[in-house]
This record gives C-alpha cells, sequence and structure tokens, in this order.
C-alpha cells in the first residue's frame, strides 16, 4: 500500500477502516496505542475517530482511576451503533437474522417463498425485511444493509447471481433487483463464503492469515482464506470440494459426474446409501441419525464411511494448502461421532507425514442461525476491511 491511488476519499476510507478494524480487534483501546498499532499518525486516528463517535459507530469510554491520574479514555465498538439483517436463501425459504455490529443475532424469522423466479424471489424478499424490520423498531437509518447468501457462483462485485443450482438461474442482477425495492446497500455472496468471512471477522478465524472453512450438509461446501484474503477463483467458482473425485466409477452426483465426495457425504447421497443397505423406507437424515443413536449398526456404518471419505477431502486439503485451521461446521455436524471420529483417522492417514497436526482441524457447533449470521457478516465486513483488499482480490 506504499502508493494508493491519490484519491483521498479512497485514503480516508481505507484509513478509517484500519481505525476501526483496531478497535474491534483491540478494543478498548487508546488513539495513541490505535496510531501505533496502524502506522498512522496519531492527529489522523484523532479527526477519524471522531467522525466514527460522530457516527455512533465508536463510543468512549474511561479507563478507570487505577493510576490516580487523569484516567485514558479507551475506545470501544458500539455494537448498537447500527443494525445489519443476514439471509440465507434456500431452495424453499428465506431465513433471515438481525444482528448487531457485534454480529450478535438479536432476532431472526423465516419465510417460505411463494416462487422460484427472480421476480417473486425479490418480491418477498422486500416484503420480509420490511415487516421484519419493523417488527424490531430498526429504522431504514440504522440499517447499515443487507447481506444475502445462496448457494451457486455469484459474482458478489457486480452482485450478480451467476448461476444457481437451487433455482435454475444464470445472471441474475440481484443486488440490483433488491436494492431497488429497499433502498438499503444489497451484498450478496456465496453461501459458503458468507460463512468463511463470517468466520474470519468474528469467529475462530480471527486473526488467522490461512484457514479453511469445509460445510457439511446437503452438499459438502469450502471457503478459502489464504495471506489474510479471501480467495474466490477466477470466476467466483473456487471451492467446489464437494465435486472432487473419490471414485470415477463411484454413485451418481447431483453435478452429473460421478463418485463426487459429495455423493458421498451429502445429505442425499447417505440418505440413498441408507435406502439400499439399511432399509428402502428411509427418507431423511434425521431417521437414518435417529437409527444410529438407536444402535443401528447399518446406520452407523453408512455414516463411518462418509467420515473415512470426508476425512480423505479435508487431508488433501491440508496437502495442498497446509492451513493453520480447518473449521468445519454445517448442518451435518450434529452427526456428530459417528461421522468425525472416522474422519479424523482418515485425515491422519492420508495427511503427507510431515503436515499432520491434529489442532488443525476445529469443529464448531452449529446454530440453526449461522448461515444468516454469515450473511450479515458479509455487510459488516465491509465495516472493517480496507477498500484495498476489496478491490484487489474481491475479498
Ligand atoms: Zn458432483
Amino acid at each position: 500500500m506504499a502508493h494508493p491511488t491519490g484519491n483521498r476519499e479512497l485514503i480516508r476510507a481505507i484509513n478509517s477502516s484500519h481505525v476501526l478494524n483496531a478497535i474491534k480487534t483491540y478494543g478498548p483501546i487508546g488513539r495513541a496505542d490505535i496510531a501505533r498499532r496502524t502506522g498512522l499518525s496519531p492527529a489522523t486516528v484523532t479527526s477519524i475517530s471522531a467522525k466514527l463517535i460522530s457516527q455512533n459507530l465508536v463510543l468512549e469510554k474511561s479507563a478507570g482511576d487505577s493510576s490516580g491520574g487523569r484516567p485514558p479514555i479507551l475506545l470501544v465498538i458500539n455494537p448498537k451503533g447500527g443494525y445489519v439483517v443476514g439471509i440465507k436463501l434456500t431452495e424453499t425459504n428465506a431465513v433471515c437474522a438481525l444482528t448487531d455490529l457485534e454480529a450478535t443475532v438479536i432476532a431472526k424469522s423465516s419465510m417460505i417463498l411463494s416462487g422460484h423466479n427472480p421476480d417473486q424471489v425479490v418480491d418477498d424478499l422486500t416484503k420480509m425485511v420490511t415487516s421484519f424490520i419493523r417488527e424490531q423498531k430498526i429504522s431504514k437509518k440504522q440499517l447499515l444493509g443487507v447481506g444475502i447468501g445462496v448457494a451457486g457462483i455469484v459474482d458478489a462485485e457486480e452482485g450478480i447471481l451467476r448461476q444457481s443450482p437451487i433455482y435454475g438461474w444464470e445472471n441474475v442482477p440481484l443486488r440490483q433487483m433488491l436494492q431497488s425495492k429497499l433502498n438499503v446497500p444489497i451484498y450478496i455472496e456465496n453461501d459458503v463464503n458468507t460463512l468463511t468471512l463470517t468466520e474470519r471477522w468474528f469467529g475462530p478465524g480471527q486473526g488467522v492469515d490461512n484457514f479453511l472453512t469445509v460445510t457439511v450438509g446437503r452438499g459438502v461446501g469450502l471457503g478459502i482464506v489464504v495471506n489474510g484474503q479471501f480467495y474466490r477463483g477466477q470466476n467466483g467458482g473456487a471451492g467446489e470440494l464437494g465435486h472432487t473425485a473419490i471414485d470415477p466409477n463411484g454413485p451418481l452426483c447431483a453435478c452429473g459426474k460421478q463418485g463426487c465426495l459429495e455423493a458421498y457425504v451429502g445429505d442425499p447421497g447417505l440418505v440413498r446409501a441408507a435406502q439400499e443397505s439399511v432399509s428402502k423406507s428411509i427418507q431423511s437424515i434425521d431417521e437414518l441419525l435417529q437409527l444410529a443413536q438407536n444402535g443401528n449398526s447399518a446406520a452407523i456404518k453408512i455414516f463411518n464411511q462418509a467420515g473415512r471419505i470426508l476425512g480423505i477431502g479435508v487431508a488433501n486439503l491440508i496437502n495442498l494448502f497446509n492451513p493453520k485451521k480447518i473449521i468445519i461446521s454445517g448442518e451435518g455436524t450434529r452427526e456428530g461421532d459417528f461421522l468425525f471420529i472416522p474422519m479424523k483417522e482418515s485425515i491422519q492417514q492420508n495427511t503427507m507425514p510431515g503436515l499432520f497436526d491434529p489442532k488443525v482441524v476445529e469443529i464448531i457447533p452449529w446454530g440453526d442461525d449461522a448461515w444468516a449470521r454469515g450473511a450479515a457478516g458479509l455487510v459488516l465486513r465491509e465495516l472493517f476491511e480496507s477498500p484495498i483488499h476489496k478491490k484487489t482480490v474481491a475479498a
């Protein structure tokens, strides 16, 4: 960042995000400390802090008087300085969450979509957000934006859903369509990427420069942070861990190929395997999990096999990326030890000697609002991340 563009507004925005980020990361923190940590001049920090305080994003706080002298004034993020709505779109539903500036979920709601064409979905979302914030007594002015997470290939910079497997859409300008109805900033991103970004800013990925997020559930997703920057590939399609090949002669995958990792580990693959080897009547992952919990050995075997295959996928990631951390989340984490004990054994067996470290993999508890909270983080990140990073790597 030796020579950012001559645009003063951009420089100010960059400096402002640095200051806000330092307050978020190290707060309560004094102005002199912020200057030291960011490398900005004390005068710049003072003027940016004043602006952030006037915007209600930051609060002043006295450090107490234990030293006897005049207590230093410290700065903290004001969690109630603004609000964000995050939405996770699924095939049938929109699930939304309202969070504060620290990504704490304050309220949640969901609705069944009335249809699958883009206009219907935009209408539904407009109604849902409008009534949701009204119920929560949040004004449009207090709403910093709406973040949307959805499966598929998303051009986050242009706000276009390039390809949606769940709706069959191609090149739908979802951001612009929704923004013109709601009149607040809208951000869209692939759902796994929203989780990854939120973990980076508010979860176990904070301060970790190389980490991956693997989600297990209906599909198997991957979010990638390398050298502190988000990686989404040339066309936004990076991270299709679920469609990496395990066996070219294996079961058919939803993508049309055979033997993808997801065909073994994703919910539909598990249900299909259960129909073949446990009982034809099994229709859902819940039924299969219930059987396993009741001690049905054929059901347990299915989860164990999925765990071993997932472990191969995770070991491949360790071999490729040598990450500091791999965070495993998603609805599939409720399968617990049935999945994760064989997964851990398989990771150890399939990781190249020297790269294996049992501390790398972290399985995090899953809440039903995690996707929507992830989508909210998409908006919050705008506050804390320097525009330079967003421009160069679209992170
Ligand atoms: Zn596939």
